[in-house]
């Protein structure tokens, strides 16, 4: 399916052929751009990696509840030390996926 870009809101309408109105802005269809194959491809693949970044992030958030109860139940110090490590880890990664995501958008390439 081709890709059409709205050139007032940057939404993109993925079908045969762009729609009468923009979803979003509610610009005309005229305002609509079809995408080359190249720009499309981007977009679709930026939405995967987006997707990807989003599923990675919601294990993450698991992840820091399953360390959060680790360390409630501060069995041992060893213990204690490795939860504090899978937090900091799952904390850092989740920053650095949030501003992944936030470049992202700002390039335009959130789709
Ligand atoms: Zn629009």
């Amino acid at each position: 399916m081709p890709l059409y870009k709205c050139q007032v809101c940057n939404f993109v309408f993925e079908g045969p052929q762009p729609p009468d109105r923009c979803p979003k802005c509610g610009a005309p269809r005229e305002r609509f751009t079809l995408l080359s194959d190249q720009e499309a491809e981007l977009i679709k693949r930026s939405r995967k990696s987006n997707y990807l970044h989003m599923r990675a992030a919601s294990l993450l958030r698991e992840f820091l509840a399953i360390a959060d109860e680790l360390i409630q139940e501060n069995l041992d110090p060893p213990c204690v030390r490795i939860a504090n490590e899978e937090k900091d880890f799952a904390l850092t990664t989740l920053q650095k996926i949030t501003a992944e995501l936030e470049s992202h958008m700002k390039k335009g390439r959130w789709g």
